[in-house]
């Protein structure tokens, strides 16, 4: 569910769920609800299943069609909404949705299908139409994340049998120093031809060295807000000491809910464990939204758990500070929060960090949920 296929699925709006083996027994003309939201394809449904799923369309068309406000609870705390994006060219339809910013542009999409490195100046005028797009805006660019599901032959080409835990992110880049330098020159250069407020950030911070290395590095090119993403259960265990250095942290709990219960993101057989509803995960992002606090610094959201309209709750009640998500999730997570206060969404958050496993923190959280709005 979250590997890049499925991003870009989501990216473009198209409804999709991933290792459903029994697919290849629907005939052509057989009736299904596919209900992404839940992960569930539902085979011939009954009436009352098609008029439950039209009753969820039909919420999701009004959420969609309600004002764009800016990102908020119940009582009025701000919680900015920000997009994930992956080519400058997705910017008009955030912005069209309602996104206050973007809270994590994957830089690889510019890299993935080249055979070397884009020049300076490539980047330059794809960062430079980015930032645009977004004048007095936060813009959060993430630094060339490669390896593992995101493989880049002229970055890493060397054979791991466990890439996942190879020479990936920020190893990666630090390997080919060079390819950092050059992307850090032209996210420069772009900030110094905007009015957009960038935040620049590495993938895969495993240490507190390494927050040291990439702060001071992208420091030394001028970058004003240099930050950590935190997808390593280390960098959350540390994250007090980690935001005394960086300028803030973003989570990814795609990779976060990969390393904390050790499940390839790209395997369906393990597809189960990846779930961010996970109480183990949600222990480390609350560990991390508390270095913010104690430090003063951002923590924010970008993984995919941030589109889940209830999960964006516990994330607030956790301590996150921005949601991000792909632009089409925008509506459903504004609705879902005007619902709650800070308060209700802390009660919510607890109900889940109590409980045993994913699904039932999952449920837990829709009980506390219920009974507040009952
Ligand atoms: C994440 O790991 O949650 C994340 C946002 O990064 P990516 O999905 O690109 O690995
Ligand atoms: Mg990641």
């Amino acid at each position: 569910p979250t590997s890049h296929t499925a991003i870009l699925a989501r990216e473009k709006s198209i409804v999709a769920i991933v290792g459903a083996a029994a697919a290849k027994d629907l005939v052509d003309g057989q009736t299904v609800i596919v209900d992404a939201a839940k992960g569930v394809v539902t085979v011939d449904p009954t009436e009352d299943e098609r008029a439950q799923a039209q009753n969820r369309a039909d919420a999701r068309a009004a959420a969609a069609s309600a004002p764009l406000t800016p990102g908020a609870l119940k009582d009025g705390s701000a919680v900015p909404l920000l997009a994930n994006l992956g080519k400058p060219g997705g910017a008009a339809e955030a912005v069209e949705l309602g996104a206050e910013g973007v809270g994590l542009f994957r830089t690889e999409f510019l890299f993935l299908s080249a055979t070397q490195a884009p020049t300076v100046d490539e980047q330059t005028a794809s960062y430079t139409e980015l930032l645009k797009s977004f004048p007095g805006k936060k813009v959060v660019v993430r630094a060339l994340d490669a390896g593992a599901d995101k493989p880049l032959a002229f970055l890493n080409d060397a054979h791991e049998d466990n890439p996942a835990l190879g020479l990936r992110g920020l190893r990666a880049l630090r390997a080919s120093e060079d390819i950092l330098r050059e992307q850090l020159t032209a996210l420069a250069n772009a900030d110094a031809a905007t009015d957009a407020d960038l935040w620049v950030m590495a993938p895969m911070v495993a240490t507190v060295e390494e927050a040291d290395y990439f702060v001071a590095l992208a420091k030394e090119y001028g970058i004003k807000t240099a930050g950590v993403m935190v997808e390593v259960p280390s960098s959350a265990i540390q994250a007090k000491r980690i935001l005394q250095i960086a300028d803030f942290a973003s989570i990814g709990t795609n990779d976060l809910t990969q390393y904390t219960l050790a499940a390839d993101r790209l395997l369906g057989s393990v597809a189960s464990y990846q779930d961010p509803w996970h109480p183990a995960v949600l222990e480390l992002i609350k560990m991390t939204a508390d270095g913010g606090k104690t430090n003063g610094k951002p923590v924010g959201i970008c993984g995919e758990a941030a589109a889940d309209p209830l999960l964006a709750v516990v994330l607030v009640g956790l301590g996150a500070t921005t949601l991000s998500m792909a632009p089409t999730a925008l509506a459903d997570v504004r609705a879902s929060l005007l619902q709650y206060t800070r308060e209700d969404a802390e009660r919510i958050a607890a109900a889940a960090l109590a409980a045993d496993d994913a699904a039932s923190a999952r449920s837990a959280a829709q009980a506390a949920a219920e009974n507040l709005a009952g």
